[in-house]
């Protein structure tokens, strides 16, 4: 069967950090396509005021059109807010008949008792959980975490690199090279008239510039 990755986040910018775990996936996980699918309103994200969902849209687009494989969703925008991961994947499974598998990284991951829904997210799709830097994590790590929010330790399956029980859809974890990039420093630099070349795609840097996006604000 077809697998389709998704990949959900804010991109506010999107960045070289998250477009090189993507690329790990798509091939450590055999996938047909990865979906970007940029947040209309995280609900567990401070309020700092993300640009506007058009502008993520369109630099995320921007980022991937080079890359057959890559495509971006723009489906939160016409989901109920805030934009609940479970919601989503809900309505994806009646999109695609295609596999679908959650990626995320662990900073967000560690969160999971706190999202809304995330028993039956658990219940609904394969996920892979990946390492970022600034949020270590490792197998241990991850089970003890799962073993707490499914009730009952996982099983390790080396072959799969991933977690499973019986009757529930497996965790996939992935421990890949990782760029020490984020958004949050990206727009402080941006805020700060630093330079962000070579942290994003050239394309991408243009349009902030051009849109004025982060930009320092006027005294
Ligand atoms: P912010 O700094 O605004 O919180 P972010 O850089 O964390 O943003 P998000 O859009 O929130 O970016 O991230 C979406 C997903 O990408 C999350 O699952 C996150 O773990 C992952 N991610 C973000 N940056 C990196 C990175 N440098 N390496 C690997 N994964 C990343």
């Amino acid at each position: 069967m077809t697998r389709i990755g998704l990949f959900g986040g804010t991109f506010d910018p999107i960045h070289f950090g998250h477009l090189r775990v993507a690329e790990e996936l798509f091939y450590h996980l055999k996938l047909a396509q990865v979906l970007f699918i940029p947040a209309a309103q995280q609900p567990h994200k401070d309020i700092h005021g993300p640009v506007d969902f058009r502008h993520r849209l369109e630099m995320l687009k921007l980022a991937i059109e080079d890359r057959p494989g890559f495509s971006a969703s723009d489906i939160e925008k016409d989901l109920p807010r805030p934009s609940y991961t479970v919601n989503t994947i809900r309505a994806l499974k009646q999109k695609y008949a295609e596999e679908l598998i959650f990626m995320v990284g662990f900073d967000s991951f560690s969160q999971i008792k706190k999202w809304r829904g995330h028993q039956e997210l658990l219940a609904l799709a394969p996920l892979a959980v990946f390492r970022r830097p600034g949020a270590e994590v490792d197998r241990t790590t991850l089970k003890t975490l799962l073993t707490e929010v499914v009730g009952a330790a996982p099983t390790w399956e080396p072959d799969l690199a991933a977690f499973s029980w019986p009757n529930r859809p497996l965790i996939y974890y992935y421990e890949g090279s990782s760029l020490y990039i984020s958004s949050t420093d990206l727009r402080a630099r941006l805020a700060t008239g630093q330079s962000v070349r070579y942290l994003l795609p050239e394309s991408v840097r243009q349009y902030l510039t051009q849109e004025g996006l982060y930009a320092p604000k006027l005294k």
